[in-house]
């Protein structure tokens, strides 16, 4: 039975998000080649002896977290970029309802309406991404 669809996106709007995706895309890129730059050189430090040497450990440790994040934001913008080619964006991928638009615009990546993603973080998949 189909709920309130009033929110879901018009495909006259597709262009609109592209540009979004396409958009934060690039930024994504550009700040992962920076992360991975970062990592080379804190790679190069020998393993902790002192604190300081510690600190970078753990400023790597973060960063290779971030790495990974962003990494999954990248995955999911590129499944949403094809979904917009396939016409089915702005659509959950699990019970296939209209995600909403307020959620679109805030996070165009997005692949689950909010009440799937709910029961995904419960089970404990897709950490860090929403
Ligand atoms: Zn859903």
């Amino acid at each position: 039975m189909p709920r309130n669809k009033a929110e879901a996106i018009d495909k006259k709007q597709y262009p609109e998000f592209r540009e979004l995706l396409e958009n934060r895309k690039k930024t994504l890129l550009q700040h992962i080649e920076n992360v991975g730059a970062e990592l080379n050189y804190l790679d190069q430090s020998r393993p902790p002896e002192l604190s300081e040497e510690a600190q970078e450990e753990a400023a790597a440790i973060s960063l290779k977290a971030l790495d990974q994040r962003e990494r999954q934001e990248l995955e999911d913008i590129n499944l949403a970029l094809e979904k917009i080619d396939d016409e089915t964006f702005g659509s959950c991928e699990s019970c296939e309802e209209p995600i909403g638009l307020t959620r679109l615009k805030i996070l165009p990546s997005v692949r689950y309406c909010i009440a799937c993603q709910t029961k995904i973080e419960e089970r404990g998949k897709h950490k860090g991404s929403f």
